[in-house]
């Protein structure tokens, strides 16, 4: 193996979203120190996945087909729709086993910081589904984020023409959080969204 391939290979895993240029180094060590029992299956898994994982023509998400399993299930509730960021929202949102509805992924955030406009989000598919679709109810599940909130105020005033129920997640109290700990913005988005109970 020639130091090329091997430069290349560090510089391939340093492009991977959270691993740094040591990291990358001891990823590819690893890996060629380990050809059959670690190199060897992340090639096959990675061809696989490069074969067989698509984007759902509807939603955004990520699976083995187009449209998704989300999208294509009878049991999910066709009536509500939440918008998230990206598919690792939709997986969060999965494991919570609190949502029986569908989504739409947008592809990111508005970022005036970053130039990234409304062009770049999946906007208009989302009004033509709420157009064609029989949505009562649309959640915006945005991270609770800078970007995320101003997306999501973006959104609602979008909505708006449709004449649909928009919600958005609440923000405040995590579970097992306790007071003393909470940073200051946390408790003050928990106390003005307060319930009565
Ligand atoms: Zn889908």
């Amino acid at each position: 193996m020639s130091n090329n391939s091997l430069n290349s290979l560090i510089q391939q895993l340093g492009k991977v979203p959270g691993v740094g240029k040591r990291s990358a180094q001891r990823i590819a060590l690893h890996l060629l120190q380990h050809k059959e029992t670690e190199l060897q299956p992340l090639m096959h898994a990675l061809s696989l996945a490069d074969q067989h994982v698509k984007q759902c023509e509807i939603c955004g998400n990520l699976d083995g087909q187009s449209p998704c399993q989300i999208c294509q299930s009878v049991k999910r509730d066709a009536t509500i729709l939440c918008v998230v960021e990206d598919v690792a929202d939709v997986w969060a949102m999965e494991r919570s086993n609190g949502y029986q509805g569908l989504y739409h992924i947008l592809g990111g955030t508005l970022s005036a910081l970053e130039g990234r406009g409304p062009e770049v989000l999946a906007i208009e598919p989302l009004k033509n589904r709420i157009r064609q679709g029989d949505f009562q109810e649309v959640i915006l599940a945005m991270n609770a984020t800078m970007d995320g909130q101003t997306t999501s105020h973006y959104i609602a005033e979008i909505l708006m023409e449709f004449k649909i129920k928009v919600t958005r997640l609440a923000h405040g109290m995590p579970m097992g959080g306790e007071l003393d700990y909470l940073d200051q913005g946390t408790l003050a988005a928990a106390l003005s969204a307060r319930l009565v109970i």
